[in-house]
């Protein structure tokens, strides 16, 4: 069967060589893909932008499946899209999508099925949000309401800069329109967790656990960014953390899907804080993470394009998922000025060298033969062995052999 796979980052280079390796599957086209999926194979990248053409290709192609990256076309309702012209599409529809492009759907959503969650009010008048802040304990977390491109959270530890900060999003209008609405929302503290499931909109199966590492310097100093590391499975996340997240976040997520029909076969991402009461849901991300793929599709020994055909089908119940008895750690290489001014085009060295650990591609180009950045995040290596401490010597042994002027990556992941 002949497969396209919508985005172009190290995400989908991960999903591209997962799907590459079934059996079932002839060829991989990545839209528009990278370096990466360019080179792995049965992978082959198609430069098409408009979702028009997308439909089109996919069509004259005579695609059997079509499983998408980014949140940008869910959000565009590509799924909807690509089943009304007859081609079968891996993702949620454009309404089960607003569970990640609405924050303030995302909690009300939570709270009407009881999902474990941070309390919360939701408001669109400047003045009353600022009326609220006199009534919540400090630090507080305000979230814009629409797509912020992983700016749009503020943990504001004074009333002052709460202030500062609704004045800006729903003032001066700092995310064209996305902050116009806000939630804002008791702190919690604990760690961190990302647990991606995947659904038939009937059941819910859960991957293996992760563990992002967001801030661009080790010990979590720094700006944020789209991730520098992940490890998989996440240490924090125990047995009876994972039997509380299944029975308060999980299922209940899984029957509001249920109660309110929304047309969801995908993946679903579950951003946790287990606090010292369990764990909390933070967010839902309504595709996979990026780099959680590819810490967690390295470890996933079932074949995943079996998975999202029965999932496809509504069976997702009769699937097992098998995983390696073993652990992931994946590092991100990025480039100097990230993440606020990548600077680009710096020749990289060493890729031919690299042994024994897997290559993700996210922003590089390919010129006479030759690799060069070209993204913030440059490319990422996934190491998997019997536990984390052997995967880490393992990544970071083979990260010493590749060079380029500015490399950074944290070596505490
Ligand atoms: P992402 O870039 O991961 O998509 P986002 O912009 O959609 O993030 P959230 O994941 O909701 O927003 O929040 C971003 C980060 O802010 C979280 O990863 C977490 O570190 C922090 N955060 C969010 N909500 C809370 C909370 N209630 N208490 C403490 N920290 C929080």
């Amino acid at each position: 069967m002949k497969v396209l796979v919508l985005g172009s980052g190290g995400r989908e280079h991960a999903l591209s060589k997962k799907i590459a390796e079934s059996s079932l599957v002839t060829k991989v086209y990545v839209c528009p893909g990278n370096v990466g999926t360019l080179m792995e194979d049965k992978c082959q990248n198609i430069d098409l932008e408009d979702l028009d053409d997308i439909i089109n290709f996919a069509k004259s192609e005579e695609i059997d499946l079509v499983v998408v990256g980014p949140e940008k076309y869910l959000m565009l309702g590509a799924v909807d899209r690509f089943r009304e012209n007859g081609i079968k599409i891996f993702g949620p529809s454009k309404k089960a999508a607003l569970l990640e492009g609405s924050k303030a759907y995302a909690k009300e959503f939570m709270k009407r099925y009881g999902v474990k969650t941070a309390s919360y009010e939701v408001f669109d008048d400047f003045e009353e949000a600022k009326g609220y802040l006199d009534k919540v304990k400090y630090p507080v977390v305000i979230k814009a309401d629409g797509l912020a491109q992983g700016k749009g959270v503020v943990i504001c530890s004074s009333k002052d800069e709460a202030e500062d900060t609704l004045f800006s999003f729903m003032v001066q209008d700092l995310f064209k329109g996305s902050g116009k609405r806000v939630v804002i929302e008791e702190y919690l503290k604990g760690v961190e967790a990302s647990i991606i499931c995947i659904t038939d909109g009937k059941s819910i199966k859960p991957f293996v656990s992760a563990k992002d590492h967001k801030r661009l310097m080790d010990n979590d100093k720094g700006p944020n960014t789209g991730g520098m590391g992940v490890v998989a499975p996440n240490m924090y996340v125990t047995e009876d953390v994972f039997e509380k997240f299944k029975e308060d976040i999980m299922e209940k997520t899984l029957l509001g899907i249920r109660e309110e029909n929304l047309d969801y076969k995908g993946f679903i991402y579950f951003g946790i804080m287990i606090t010292e009461d369990g764990p909390y849901l933070l967010e839902y991300n309504v595709r996979f993470g990026d780099p959680e793929a590819q810490a967690i599709l390295p470890l996933l020994k079932s074949d995943l394009v079996e998975v999202i055909l029965k999932t496809l089908d509504g069976r997702l119940d009769e699937c097992e998922l098998e995983w390696i008895d073993g652990a992931s750690c994946n590092v991100v290489l990025s480039s100097r000025g990230y993440p606020l001014s990548p600077v680009l085009g710096d020749e990289i060295y060493g890729l031919e060298s690299i042994e024994d650990v897997d290559i993700f591609i996210s922003g590089v180009k390919l010129e006479g033969g030759r690799f060069y950045t070209n993204g913030g995040r440059v490319l990422s290596l996934t190491a998997v062995a019997d536990n984390l401490e052997l995967a880490r010597e393992k990544v970071y042994k083979e990260i010493k052999k590749i060079k380029f002027d500015g490399m950074h990556y944290r070596r505490d992941i």
